[in-house]
Parts: structure tokens; C-alpha cells; sequence
């Protein structure tokens, strides 16, 4: 074992980082960037060291969603060849956005891949438990790149999905290419995976208090009012589930809260620790 720890993840920042997951997608915008941020912060409330890389150049998310404790400072947070993570509410950060807030946007193919690969070389994590890379979607150059760098150990990977039918066809060549490199897909996370109301209690007790309805009918109209909607079918998940023997789901619903925490720099799960939507990062940590 410690031979096998020994070979791990020997470009020098990476040296104490025991674990690595990556958290990817095959499409833009199903929800990566909020999967990799609350699993990231289930496990450090479960007492584990954990750090997010945020590795979507064209779209850096996390300085949107995780508002660092101080900006990123090039003159004191680039060391020698080594740049310093941020720390925000206890994890540790590091992305392109607070490196150059302006320029990742706009940037050849051909510069990325490197710039990549010196983001994972050279940021300087010291001891962690997890480190949770937040990958750019898509199955392309980047993604072999990273996966199949000498220096970084990767220990699985995280899918996202969403249930719409589309998307099927690209989760299977996602998890088809980590499984080419070596690289266990441990989890599927169905986001948006359906809609439930329930935020009517107030209007429904006025209605029912205008028209006299007895406690029952109350009750009855919020468990009608409160049921999922799966505005996109049923989704492919147990299908997947079941293609790939991947053990570990959860299913996240399209919820708007979830949406307004990510745009205010603080996660959710820190934020609504006791909601169902928390719980089921909470078990997503628990499982990868
Ligand atoms: P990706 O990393 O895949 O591009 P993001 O995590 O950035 O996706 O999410 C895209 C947008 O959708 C963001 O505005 C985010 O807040 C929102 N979002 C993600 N998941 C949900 C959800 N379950 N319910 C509502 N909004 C969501």
C-alpha cells in the first residue's frame, strides 16, 4: 500500500492529496458545478479534508459559487512555481476565474490543455483527504488529458446527468472513456430529475380558509399539489445503473433554491444542511 501511495500523485502540490475525484459531464449546464461544490463541502462537514479544482476554463463557476474568505492575491498567493488555493468556509480553492477573472473566457483550444495541466501541477493543496475536480464538459482533449496525466492519481468519477432522453447517448461515452483509462465511474447524480411544489402551504390554508374547507381537504390538496412532477419522464438512471453496476445515485430535483444559493457564494448544503436536497449530497459523500 504505501508503494502504491508512493506512485500517486507526484507533481509537488498533489504529494499530500490522498484521494481524487472527478466530477463530470457530458453537456454543459446540467449541474456539475453545483454537484461538485456541495459534494465537496458534504465531505468536509463529514470531517474530511477537501479542496475543489475547478478546471472548466471556458467557464469558471466556482468564484461565483463559493465566495473565498479573501481574493486570490497573485503577489502573495503565487509562491516560486507553486500558486496557493483559497480558502472558502473551511475548503480549500483554487480556480482559473480568481487567477484571471477575465481572460479564461476567451482562449484557443490548443492553450488550454496546457494550462490545465500546469493548474493541477502546480496548485499547492498541502494535506487533504479529498480533492474534488470540477471538469469541463464533454469528452475531448482535456478530459483524456487529465485523466491520463503521469502525475495525477485519479481514484473515480462522479456523473451528472439530467433525465432528458438526449443526454443518454453522452453519459455512456463519458463513463466509456473513464472506463478506457482506468477510471471507475462510482456515481450517477440525475439533477433536475423532477419538480416538486411545496412551498403552497400558506395559499393553500388562505383558500381554505375562504371557502370554509375542512383540515382534511387541507391536507389532501397540499399531498396533490406537493407531488413530483417528472417533467422529463422518468430518466435513464436505473438503466445506467444497471449497464455499468455503478453501486452509488442520487437524484436531485430542479429547485430553485438551489439555483439562488449557488449565485450568492455560499453552498447550499452549509447553508440548508436539514433539507432533503442536503441529504442526498450528504449520501453521495457517503458513497464515493
Ligand atoms: P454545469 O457545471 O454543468 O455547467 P451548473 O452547476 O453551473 O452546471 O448549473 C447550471 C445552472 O443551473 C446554474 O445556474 C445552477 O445554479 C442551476 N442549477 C443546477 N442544478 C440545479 C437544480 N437542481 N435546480 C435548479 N437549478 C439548478
Amino acid at each position: 500500500d504505501s508503494l502504491r501511495e508512493a506512485s500517486r500523485n507526484q507533481a509537488t502540490g498533489l504529494k499530500g492529496v490522498k484521494h481524487v475525484i472527478l466530477c463530470a459531464s457530458c453537456k454543459g449546464g446540467v449541474g456539475k458545478s453545483t454537484t461538485a461544490v456541495n459534494l465537496a463541502y458534504s465531505m468536509h462537514k463529514r470531517g474530511f479534508k477537501t479542496g475543489i479544482l475547478d478546471v472548466d476554463i471556458y467557464g469558471p463557476s466556482l468564484p461565483t459559487m463559493v465566495k473565498p474568505e479573501r481574493p486570490f492575491d497573485p503577489r502573495r498567493d503565487i509562491v516560486g512555481n507553486e500558486i496557493m488555493p483559497v480558502n472558502g468556509f473551511g475548503v480549500k480553492l483554487m480556480s482559473m476565474g480568481f487567477i484571471n477573472p477575465v481572460d479564461s473566457f476567451v482562449m484557443r483550444g490548443s492553450r488550454v490543455t496546457p494550462l490545465v495541466q500546469q493548474l493541477v501541477s502546480t496548485t499547492a493543496w498541502g494535506e487533504l483527504d479529498y480533492l474534488i475536480i470540477d471538469m469541463p464538459p464533454g469528452t475531448g482533449d482535456i478530459q483524456l488529458t487529465l485523466s491520463q496525466m503521469e502525475t495525477l492519481r485519479i481514484d473515480a468519477a462522479v456523473i451528472v446527468t439530467t433525465p432528458q432522453r438526449l443526454s443518454f447517448v453522452d453519459v455512456v461515452k463519458g463513463i466509456e472513456m473513464f472506463d478506457k483509462v482506468g477510471i471507475p465511474s462510482v456515481a450517477v447524480v440525475e439533477n433536475m430529475a423532477f419538480f416538486q411544489n411545496d412551498g403552497m402551504q400558506d395559499n393553500i390554508q388562505a383558500f381554505a380558509n375562504k371557502y370554509s374547507l375542512p383540515q382534511e381537504a387541507v391536507s389532501e390538496l397540499e399531498e396533490i399539489l406537493k407531488a413530483k412532477q417528472f417533467l422529463f419522464g422518468q430518466g435513464h438512471k436505473q438503466r445506467l445503473l444497471d449497464m455499468w453496476g455503478i453501486q452509488n445515485s442520487i437524484s436531485i430535483p430542479l429547485f430553485p433554491d438551489l439555483a439562488k444559493q449557488s449565485d450568492s457564494g455560499m453552498p447550499y448544503v452549509l447553508a440548508f444542511p436539514d433539507t432533503d436536497v442536503s441529504r442526498a449530497y450528504s449520501a453521495l459523500a457517503e458513497s464515493v
